[in-house]
């Protein structure tokens, strides 16, 4: 499985780097996002290093889908938002700032106006790791 030495992601799959881990299987790692857009922002992430949608294999895509479905019905049972929306972005363009492949599960509030570009602005970290366990222990894998 291919990795980059100089990748955040690749180093949080490797433990070398921490994360609020949420959901981990085979091909895929789930954790918190520490800039989240809404409370229960989360991310789902291919072990597989690769840069955006047109490098991801078939095989670790479909893995990625698999786990964020699996990720979203729990976060949306334990956030209780009022919808979720799944969010992956290519290029500097789409502002894309990790490129390695991932998908965001993007709790939403009605009214929330939330953009395409939402911005990185860091989270409570005690809430997120508490929001974190809570759903680790509501997907229980
Ligand atoms: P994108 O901008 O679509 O590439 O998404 C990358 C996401 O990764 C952003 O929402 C960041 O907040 C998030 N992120 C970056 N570093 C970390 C980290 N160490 N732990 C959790 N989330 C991170
Ligand atoms: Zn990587």
């Amino acid at each position: 499985m291919s990795k980059d030495p100089d990748c955040i992601f690749c180093k949080i799959i490797a433990g070398d780097i921490p994360c609020f881990r949420i959901y981990e299987d085979e091909d895929t790692l789930a954790f918190m996002d520490i800039n989240p857009a809404n409370e229960g922002h989360c991310l789902v992430i291919t072990k597989e290093h690769a840069a955006n949608l047109y490098k991801v294999s078939d095989a670790a895509i479909s893995a990625a889908a698999r786990s964020a479905k699996k990720v979203a019905a729990v976060v949306n049972a334990v956030v209780g938002p009022d919808g979720i929306n799944l969010v992956q972005a290519n290029g500097e363009g789409a502002e894309q700032s990790v490129f390695h492949f991932h998908l965001h599960v993007m709790p939403r509030r009605i009214g929330d106006e939330l953009k395409m570009n939402w911005g990185h602005h860091p989270g409570d970290m005690e809430r997120i790791k508490a929001l974190g366990e809570e759903i680790a222990a509501a997907i229980g894998d």
